[in-house]
């Protein structure tokens, strides 16, 4: 930086206006591939959150009153305005984040397709009804906005995470409070024009930045409805009972420590390469990561070999400036030690490094790179088989079958996604009705829902009843309202059946 180079400061969003804040805290937002300081982000202060639920609130009524075909039609605009500046928004979320371009649009293609199940809600939002349920008495249950809606999201998918949320929930007739992470609050203002420039109404869907005071003005204020977070388990868990003992709904996605399976009888090359693709794509800071390897029976030692051969080969380096890398740098300095430092751990605790990323070019330099790493020897009681690393490392844990397997899984706290590589059906059944995560794949390495269907977390991965996504998410955002009517015949009205009267 030279002398006369000033850092941005962000602004939020509110009711339409970009605001200064009066905060005097700020975080620094770095571009990971270089280390340095790109931007600073307010962390706002409890006034300036409290007056986001008030705007959210004064436009909740018209919003919530306007037909959902003409709410949608926003939804639509942001579609085509998300399409035309769809290489900036990737750009900005490899710039804050470091996820290499293809991973960063890849993931705001799967923002968009959230957009267009959100256009789709006239047809999904429909309620139930049922006539004459007693005589004379017909019943119908209607769908109704909950209120005022608080999105809390995690620094690994800038723009992809908020786009789980807000779409949904502002077609259903909520007005939105983004709080976007802290690390990577740029993707999150660049989706705040694009909302204004599809003809969002004020105060239909705001942005205030921060950290915890932020959130737990949010969490605990009365006009707050219904909170989705998304984040780190300890977060999750205290998002969710914070929130609930507040009285509003809350669906609280957690981290995550997923299983891939491989039989004896995997195609080695397909397997190697999905392995390769979970467990280092985006760096590893996937919460449907691939973390452990199970491999069953003997075909470990050649899995191993071909893992450490594709790890080694992979080129990890910067992604802001057009180089071709195949993976990027880890989200800050503190979290490249971190990363590290599990390899210390699983050699302190017996296990053997196959492939050590610390020993990659990049690592000197001035961005948080480590590169891909694979421990071999990995056993049940070990910290790498229990806790979320969050970067990439693929650790190894040998068993003999598959129930020992499945039964791995059952031991693990975490509960989200798992995969079976194999060419048996029998075996893969057994794993799909067996194993202990809310979302499988059988032969898929990274088995994310789409748009259209639930993020199905369990255990530890999740506290809540309904999902984000999917049709559980309209149920979430949505209070159904059942109505049961009965009209009286008046005495000057005679009653004939239209449709019986004149048939033999
Ligand atoms: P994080 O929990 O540190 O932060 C998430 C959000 O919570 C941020 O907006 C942050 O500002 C806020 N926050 C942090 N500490 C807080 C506190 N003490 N009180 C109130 N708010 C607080 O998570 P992260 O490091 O940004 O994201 C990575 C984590 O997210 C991983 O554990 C990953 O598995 C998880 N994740 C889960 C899913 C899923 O669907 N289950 C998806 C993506 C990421």
């Amino acid at each position: 930086m030279t002398a006369t180079e000033t850092i941005t400061k962000l602004p939020f969003l509110l009711a339409n206006k970009w605001q200064s804040s009066s905060t005097s805290r700020y975080a620094d937002v770095f571009n990971p591939s270089a280390g340095k300081v790109i931007a600073q982000v307010p962390l706002c202060t409890v006034e300036e959150a409290n007056a986001a639920v008030a705007a959210a609130q004064a436009a909740l009524p018209e919003w919530a009153a306007t037909p959902v075909v003409d709410r949608v039609r926003v939804l639509f605009k942001l579609r085509e305005v998300m399409l035309r500046r769809f290489e900036e928004i990737a750009r900005t979320v490899t710039r804050e984040h470091g996820k290499t371009l293809p991973e960063s649009r890849a993931s705001v293609q799967r923002g968009i397709e959230v957009v267009e199940f959100a256009c789709g809600i006239p047809s999904l939002i429909m309620g139930q009804t049922l006539q004459n349920i007693a005589r004379n008495v017909d019943s119908e249950t209607t769908r109704h906005p909950v209120g005022v809606c608080v999105g809390i999201t995690p620094f690994n998918f800038p723009a992809m995470v908020p786009m789980w949320m807000f779409p949904i929930a502002i077609a259903c007739g909520n007005t939105f409070i983004l709080k976007p992470s802290e690390r990577v609050p740029m993707s999150s203002n660049l989706l705040g024009e694009m909302m204004v420039e599809a003809g969002c109404p004020a105060g239909v869907f705001n942005i205030v930045h921060g950290d915890k005071v932020v959130v737990d003005a949010l969490l605990t204020h009365e006009h707050v409805k219904a909170i989705s977070f998304v984040g780190s388990t300890a977060v999750a868990q205290y998002i969710y009972e914070t929130g609930t003992k507040h009285g509003k709904r809350v669906q609280s996605a957690g981290g995550a420590k997923n299983h891939l399976l491989i039989m004896p009888d995997a195609d080695l090359d397909q397997t190697a390469a999905a392995l390769q693709a979970s467990a280092f794509g985006c760096a590893g800071e996937r919460c449907m990561a691939g973390s452990i390897a199970v491999p069953i029976g003997n075909i470990a030692d050649p899995l191993v070999e071909r893992l450490r051969d594709i790890g080694s080969k992979m080129r990890t380096g910067p992604t802001d400036n057009g180089g071709e890398v195949d993976m990027g740098p880890v989200i800050s300095r503190q979290h490249q030690q971190r990363v590290a430092g599990y390899l210390d751990i699983a050699l302190r605790e017996g296990a053997s490094v196959a492939l050590d990323g610390r020993e990659i070019p990049a690592a000197s330099s001035e961005g948080f790179f480590v590169g891909p790493s694979v421990v071999d020897h990995v056993t049940p009681n070990m910290r790498l088989a229990k806790e979320e690393v969050f970067g990439p490392v693929l650790s190894v844990l040998r068993v003999d079958d598959l129930s020992e397997a499945i039964e791995v899984g059952r031991n693990c706290p975490y509960g989200n996604g798992a995969s079976i590589f194999t060419k048996s059906g029998w075996a893969a059944r057994q794993f799909k009705m067996h194993f202990n995560a809310g979302m499988i794949g059988i032969n898929i390495g990274v088995p994310a829902p789409m748009a259209w269907f639930p993020f199905t977390d369990w255990n530890k991965s999740f506290f809540g009843d309904l999902h984000i996504q999917g049709t559980e998410s309209i149920m979430f955002y949505t209070q159904g309202k059942t109505v049961m009517t009965r009209w009286f015949e008046s005495a000057d009205e005679s009653h004939h059946d239209p449709v019986w009267k004149n048939k033999k």
